[in-house]
């Protein structure tokens, strides 16, 4: 089968501090440790988020001279954060290993933000986020950021470079104003009505939902992601790795207290597939929500996937189908990118 994408991942950025507890040149290994915990766990790409960090310094253009060294289809995307702690906090991608605590982004921030990013991830945070603190350290947490006016005009910037945006997002609020204002994807969308389900459906807005965690709200459930499928939204699933399981995620097996990461992938993804499956989509139907839909939100030029020279053909080989009838790593024996076998579990 198509390998596995994880299309929403900060394995290059923040994941690199949260796990190997690595700064200055130490993050590029760091970095690369953490993708290649994904290309054994079966994800041939991931979709990184580079939002700036605290104390992280690594430019913009270092990120793309990793992945490009390496056989994954990653795509990068840039953008700026808005952490909710009192004061609020800001981070970007344009000057990374610095904060502030007013909003100090200029036009030419948001340009080269556009500029750089490959796919429409969160480049925007339409709600303060708890990052991976616990809520009452982020009391501002999931409040909205952009009055309409200033979103609309971010929005223009990135539209006028030619690219889609996208956007860290929780409830309905926030998530009408995106899409009044011409945003292009939304990530991670808890606590979304089924009426702002409709017009994203209307819209063709994607869904990026990660069902362990992500904003202060309780995660998208089974239940209400199949209520989106049939809405007609075009899904994808996500890891947001490394991150702690919500507390309210009751449908996730994981640990609460012990960062899940792509080595989690088929464990954060089952129960929503599982409950596709149960509920009459076709196995095949519920594995593009791993597979090629997320590829394509990173990768629209590739068209679809088929077998032939020229063509991608990154695949794993399983003896069980993942995240639908298993959750062990075992099961996944070959993962092939670039034309190579990359991991054999089988010797
Ligand atoms: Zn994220």
């Amino acid at each position: 089968m198509p390998g596995l994408v994880d299309c929403h991942t900060h394995l290059m950025e923040y994941a690199t501090a949260e796990i190997h507890h690595t700064q200055g040149q130490a993050q590029e290994m760091a970095a690369i440790s953490n993708l290649l915990t994904a290309l054994q766990a079966g994800i041939v790409a991931t979709g990184e988020h580079h939002l700036g960090h605290l104390v992280l310094s690594m430019p913009m253009a270092q990120y793309k001279k990793i992945r490009d060294m390496l056989p994954m289809a990653s795509a990068i995307a840039y953008g700026c954060c808005w952490l909710g702690f009192e004061p609020k906090v800001l981070t970007s991608a344009t000057w990374p290993g610095r904060s502030e605590t007013r909003d100090t982004l200029t036009d030419r921030d948001y340009e080269l933000m556009a500029e750089a990013s490959e796919f429409p991830g969160e480049n925007i945070f339409m709600n303060y986020t708890c990052a991976n603190v616990p809520l009452a350290a982020a009391p501002n947490a999931g409040t909205v950021t952009y009055e309409e006016s200033q979103l609309r005009h971010i929005i223009e910037l990135f539209h006028k470079k030619g690219k889609k945006i996208g956007a860290h997002i929780e409830g309905d609020e926030a998530a009408r104003r995106f899409l009044a204002c011409g945003g292009d994807v939304i990530h991670h969308g808890h606590g979304i009505s089924p009426e702002t389900g409709a017009i994203m459906a209307k819209q063709k807005i994607p869904l990026v939902l990660t069902p362990a965690a992500g904003t202060s709200k309780r995660p998208t459930s089974p239940e209400e992601a199949l209520a989106f499928y049939r809405q007609g939204i075009f899904l994808a699933l996500a890891s947001d790795s490394y991150i702690y399981p919500h507390p309210q995620a009751d449908w996730i097996s994981l640990p609460k207290d012990r960062l899940s990461g792509p080595a989690d992938f088929l464990k954060v993804s089952g129960p929503v597939l599982r409950y596709f499956v149960e509920n009459g989509v076709k196995k095949s139907d519920a594995l593009r929500l791993i597979t090629v839909n997320p590829r394509q939100l990173l990768h629209p030029e590739e068209g679809c996937a088929v077998l032939k020279p020229g063509c991608p053909a990154d695949m794993i080989l399983c003896s069980r189908l993942p995240a639908i009838e298993t959750e062990s790593l075992e099961d996944i024996l070959l993962v092939i990118t670039c034309g190579q076998i990359q991991v054999d579990r089988q010797i």
